[in-house]
């Protein structure tokens, strides 16, 4: 750890890991990182070995989401051993980064610290990998999808136009790399009024499931707007860790990716 990342030679699957997904999204702040947490979380309640790198260069969300943020032990200065947290295996690129300090990297040095990522951090045996990406189309993304041997791509939009323009981006970028997509998440798909149980969709209606059945791909599920949600991830501790409809949609979708 330490010092600016130098890119390497050299596939980047770490040995023991079966399936690394890219968990991506077209827009920022649509949810991307608390459905790539969640996710996490389900699976490893369902019993598998999973690991979550937070690849997202301009926004890592993972130590406040999962509640775990100190910089990873190094004992030889080359291997890192990551964290872990509610039964996940954790590795965040804002564990090594400075808190508040902006990442102004080019391609090498961002290829350099997702090589780090993947090939120093001691994974272990995992079922899974997912790998929380940056929003958009990037480098990050092509060095991932060329290098890494992803097992598949995962996209997650809000039923908005904007979202949806910008995630259609991202499933093309996925299909120029070759990469697989498991499917789409709509995320936000509904607010349903605590008071009086009405349901308002704020950010409009079908678009994703239309966008899912255009490309081929599936809809692997619908999730609300959801205060809970938005608390707990705040809180580091997913809903998903817990009990509730949440927890249980979570379940579902994690269940879909095992079979
Ligand atoms: P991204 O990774 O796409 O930038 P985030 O996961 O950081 O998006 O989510 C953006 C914000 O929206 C966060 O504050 C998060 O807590 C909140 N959020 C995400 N999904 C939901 C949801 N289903 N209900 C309520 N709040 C949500």
């Amino acid at each position: 750890v330490g010092g600016h990342p130098k890119p390497q030679e050299g596939p980047m699957k770490p040995s023991g890991v079966k399936r690394i997904l890219a968990i991506g999204s077209g827009k920022g702040g649509v949810g991307k990182s608390t459905v790539s947490s969640n996710l996490a979380v389900a699976l490893a309640k369902a019993g598998r070995k999973v690991g979550l790198l937070d690849a997202d260069i301009y926004g890592p969300s993972q130590p406040r989401m999962m509640g775990v943020n100190k910089r990873p032990a190094s004992p030889d200065g080359k291997t890192i051993i990551p964290l872990q947290a509610h039964g996940v295996t954790l590795m965040s690129i804002g564990f090594m980064l400075e808190e508040g300090k902006a990442v102004v990297w080019r391609g090498p040095m961002l290829m350099g610290a997702l090589q780090q990522m993947l090939g120093q951090v001691e994974w272990g045996e995992l079922d899974v990998l997912l790998v929380d990406l940056p929003p958009g189309t990037g480098d990050v993304q092509l060095t991932l999808c060329t290098k890494s041997e992803l097992s598949g791509a995962i996209v997650v939009s809000t039923p908005q136009d904007v979202a949806l323009i910008d995630a259609r981006k991202a499933l093309d970028m996925f299909a120029t790399l070759k990469t697989p997509v498991l499917g789409l998440i709509e995320n936000m798909s509904m607010f349903v009024c605590p008071d009086c149980g009405s349901q308002h969709e704020i950010f409009g209606h079908g678009g994703v499931k239309a966008e899912a059945e255009k490309m081929g791909v599936p809809l692997l599920g619908s999730l609300p707007i959801d205060l809970e949600t938005r608390l707990a991830g705040d809180s580091g501790t997913p809903v998903a860790a817990g009990e509730g409809p949440m927890a249980e949609a979570y379940a579902r979708i994690a269940q879909g990716l095992i079979e």
